[in-house]
């Protein structure tokens, strides 16, 4: 039934009389690849299975789920290849209210059982080549959306999509009263990279970073390409010193990059400058400007490092590894595999867990053994101490 070999378009004839089946199959098959169902429940599990079922052509009533029941799951479906397939009726030719109640239901076309093969064909035709059609227009029009947002190289978000997430994250911070943190990062001595390997080599430098950068952020900052090896990342909810150790995360992250290109080993780092708001200003261009000139004076300190304050020599003495990371902080290290760095702070991070052990014990039987763990934790506390 299902020919993978066939170059023609599949169409799925539903209709619960085996004769009717055979002569719309006959009457098609030259042109199309006719698949069959004996009723709308067969069909749907057809429609649902095979992808490459382009059209439905169905009778009115049949036993379990008729010509309408089918054509209005199909209407509601969540899948926008079954939602837009064509449909194709086959009614008595004085039936007029049938023919109505199919067209709510949003059949396309109507067919009687006494058309000629040269109208079925006919009909087919357009109706398949319309929904190709609208499938290529939408297929363009998605791609359209996607370029105007993405960076073509690194496939991050653009300085222009970039804007318009921030500024809207940043009302919300604003009105919840929230901090917010802008990261803007640029890639040391890069026209040195592209000098000693290529212009290749450099581009494949900037993908790797981009990759680099996304993978060591949450889910709800943004990062983006604001130029030609400038990023730059929008972080929610992020205090000072959260901004702190991001920033570090993505310095050693960039650093931490073990880069081959044609058989050259190419080192990378980057420098980054931190504006918060609200210290540093509301409004989304302020915030970018003082991030930029920190950028610079992280730039002048040495490369390879962040500045978070107006002065380099302002910066807190931060050790970042004695920071404990918030719980999904520590799980985006566990999947980055950096445990080394987790392993300190585990006791801490479990004995915040207790009281959510505590609670799932009590609101459902779970039975966590809340005593092992706190024995368990102490035993780690001991272990870290030696
Ligand atoms: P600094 O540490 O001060 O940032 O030095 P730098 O060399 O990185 O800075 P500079 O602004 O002098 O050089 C940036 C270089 O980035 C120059 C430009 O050719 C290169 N560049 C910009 N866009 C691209 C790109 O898309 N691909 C490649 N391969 N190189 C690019
Ligand atoms: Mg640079
Ligand atoms: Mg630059």
């Amino acid at each position: 039934m299902n020919d993978l070999s066939s170059e023609k378009p599949l169409i799925l004839i539903v209709d619960d009389s085996p004769t009717i089946r055979l002569s719309l199959s006959r009457a098609l098959q030259d042109e199309f690849m006719p698949v069959e169902a004996v009723d709308g429940e067969q069909a749907w599990e057809f429609i649902s299975g095979d992808s490459r079922i382009e059209v439905v052509i169905t009778d009115l009533s049949m036993p379990k789920l008729d010509g309408l029941g089918l054509v209005k799951r199909m209407r509601n479906s969540v899948v926008m290849r079954i939602q837009n397939m064509p449909v194709i009726m086959v009614t008595g030719a004085d039936d007029t209210d049938a023919r109505e109640s199919a067209f709510q239901a949003g059949v396309n076309d109507f067919v009687t059982k006494t058309s000629d093969r040269i109208e079925l064909l006919a009909r087919l035709r357009a109706h398949r080549k319309l929904a190709v059609t609208l499938r290529e227009l939408e297929e363009s029009q998605r791609e359209l959306r996607e370029q105007a947002n993405t960076d073509v190289l690194t496939r991050l978000a653009n300085r222009r999509f970039f804007t318009h997430i921030a500024n809207k994250e940043l009302s919300l911070m604003r009105r919840q009263k929230e901090h917010f943190a802008v990261l803007m990062m640029d890639i040391d001595h890069f026209k040195n990279t592209n000098d000693t390997f290529g212009h290749a080599a450099g581009d494949y430098v900037l993908t790797q970073v981009a990759l680099a950068l996304a993978n060591n952020v949450r889910e709800e900052d943004t990062v983006a390409r604001v130029g030609g090896e400038e990023f730059i990342v929008s972080s929610p909810y992020t205090n000072r010193l959260a901004a702190i150790v991001l920033a570090e995360r993505l310095r050693k992250a960039v650093e931490s990059l073990d880069l081959i290109y044609n058989g050259n080993r190419i080192p990378v780092t980057i420098s980054i400058g931190i504006a918060m708001q609200p210290q540093d200003g509301d409004a989304l261009d302020t915030l970018m400007g003082v991030a930029d000139e920190r950028l610079y004076v992280a730039k002048n300190a040495g490369r390879n490092r962040f500045c978070a304050a107006n002065k380099h020599h302002d910066e807190p003495a931060v050790d970042i590894d004695m920071v404990c990371p918030k719980l999904d902080e520590a799980i985006t290290m566990i999947k980055h595999g950096n445990l080394q760095r987790l392993m300190p702070h585990m006791s801490k991070l479990l004995e915040d867990l207790i009281p959510l052990f505590e609670l799932a014990n009590e609101e459902s039987p779970v039975h966590i053994d809340v005593d092992q763990v706190r024995g368990a934790i102490i035993a780690l506390k001991s272990k870290n101490k030696k």
